[in-house]
């Protein structure tokens, strides 16, 4: 394994250097082995103290530059210069035997000089939240950062309550947000908005840095691999609940997890962070979010490309949306990937906004269902047996022609999701010093689409009557 240190170095102007701050009786309680594996890091730093003495001794390798990365962002809409990492520290980057490179980053590190009076901490039930969901979702492949560690403490953080501090390392190919290149621009140093764009595309775009027109390639790039990752939250009923541009990764993948949650009854316009008062972040917003914040990070392409280049990039975002999303949901339902087909998806997900039927689970059910039977037992679950038994005769043929077979239905329909309720479990037992059903939570979400004995707690849905609020306190 090899650390290196090129943002920190080569971008000297965006960053501050601050060296992590432990918590009381920090301890490491979680370690992403496979992750470890693959990126081949030293064994010695995860066994009991080693990673912890990397972090916060004198010495540690991975304190000597952690730096903290200045960006701004637009939050429900509105321009905010005053970001950037407050709790957070880039500690440096690893690259893999195949050469691919990840950022490590410790968050809840303590005060940096952008925490704006915050206090630089995590609580562990956010910490939890992140850590758990963001290989959730990998694993259902849905981009997304990565978890490789975490930490708990027993010192208490102040939220709306006292709660337990924590940390977490996660890994992204880089933590580079939409906010960077606003803040860059809008605040004129173009110079370093200049830095910052050659940087990216040398380091993290080299297939558009070869293009003849660079920048124009590079906002295309993000404007498709953002379309993807948003078809895939729609196809799945995952809601962010912050969409804010400095939560947004310039490589399409899923980031800075706050209060999100996979939807358990299907409901279009679902909310669960209880501050987005207008439902701006809402599920069927979210695509249309995206578009939003990536017409607010071109303003900073507008340096090197025409308004006509920046439209001709933006353009693309509904139809390769709309293309990851067809194609995605009529696998899920067994259809071919066919424009015909499309009432017929959508008079399912009708029926489900309708109905009291868990998302995940109702997926499943279709797939497994045999479409040679006339009558499916599946109408037992909707209120209006006569509308499902219509749209069942219809299914069924369109079923019965496609080329899916059972088992790759099995494969496009998880039994498992990172359900609120679980994830709630996870963090009350973690609160009283027992990771055991965060481990098997992370055990059955690493094979979501099969069942084992580690997805059996965590098929069912929750109980509606037991709901979690989740806020944007963390
Ligand atoms: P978030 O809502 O977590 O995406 O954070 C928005 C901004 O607030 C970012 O600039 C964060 O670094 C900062 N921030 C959030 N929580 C804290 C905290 N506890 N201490 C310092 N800064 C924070
Ligand atoms: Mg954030």
């Amino acid at each position: 394994m090899q650390l290196s240190h090129h943002y920190a170095s080569e971008l000297t102007d965006t960053v501050s250097l601050v060296r992590p701050q432990p918590l009381s009786d920090i301890s490491l309680r979680m370690t992403n082995h496979a992750l470890v594996q693959q990126y081949q890091l030293p064994d010695a730093w995860f066994s009991h103290q080693g990673i912890i003495e990397q972090l916060f001794n004198e010495q540690g390798m991975l304190a000597q530059h952690a730096v903290a990365q200045k960006y701004g962002g637009h939050q429900f809409g509105q321009w905010n210069p005053y970001l950037g990492d407050g709790r957070g520290l880039l500690l440096g980057e690893i690259t893999d035997p195949n050469g691919n490179q990840m950022d490590l980053h410790l968050k809840g590190a303590g005060q940096t000089p952008y925490s704006r009076h915050a206090d630089g901490r995590a609580v562990l039930r956010s910490t939890l939240r992140e850590y758990i969901g963001s290989e959730a979702l990998h694993h259902l492949g849905i981009p997304s950062s990565r978890s490789l560690c975490l930490f708990s403490s027993s010192e208490r953080v102040y939220r709306e309550l006292p709660e337990p501090g924590a940390m977490m390392i996660r890994m992204a190919p880089s933590h580079l947000r939409f906010g960077h290149f606003e803040y860059y621009f809008h605040s004129k140093a173009f110079d370093t908005l200049d830095k910052l764009m050659d940087f990216t595309l040398t380091r993290h775009f080299p297939d558009c840095a070869a293009h003849a027109e660079p920048h124009k390639a590079l906002l295309k790039a993000i404007t498709l691999r953002t379309a993807r990752m948003v078809a895939l939250w729609q196809v799945h009923g995952f809601v962010h609940g912050v969409m804010n541009t400095d939560n947004m990764s310039i490589h399409g993948i899923t980031f800075d997890y706050g209060p999100y949650a996979f939807m358990e009854q299907f409901k279009s316009d679902a909310v669960f962070n209880h501050s987005d008062h207008e439902g701006r972040y809402a599920f069927d917003r979210q695509p249309g979010i995206a578009l939003w914040n990536l017409n607010a990070l071109a303003y900073a392409f507008s340096r090197y490309i025409s308004v006509d280049d920046i439209k001709a990039c933006l353009t693309q975002f509904e139809p390769a949306f709309l293309a990851v999303y067809r194609e995605t949901m009529l696998a899920r339902i067994g259809l071919d990937n066919d424009k015909e087909h499309e009432p017929c998806l959508n008079m399912w997900l009708a029926m489900l906004g309708q109905n009291p039927i868990d998302y995940t689970q109702s997926f499943r059910w279709l797939a497994e269902a045999d479409p040679t039977q006339s009558v499916s037992s599946l109408r037992d679950h909707f209120i209006d047996r006569n509308s499902f038994d219509g749209w069942w005769q219809d299914y069924r043929q369109r079923r019965l022609s496609a080329a899916h077979t059972p088992d790759s239905l099995l494969a496009s329909n998880p039994l498992v999701v990172a359900r609120t309720q679980s994830l709630q479990r996870a963090i009350e037992a973690a609160e009283q010093d027992d990771y055991s059903v965060a481990e098997q939570l992370l055990l059955a979400l690493n094979t979501p689409y099969q069942a084992t004995d580690a997805s059996a707690p965590f098929e069912q849905p929750g109980n509606s009557d037991d709901t979690v609020s989740l806020s944007c306190s963390s």
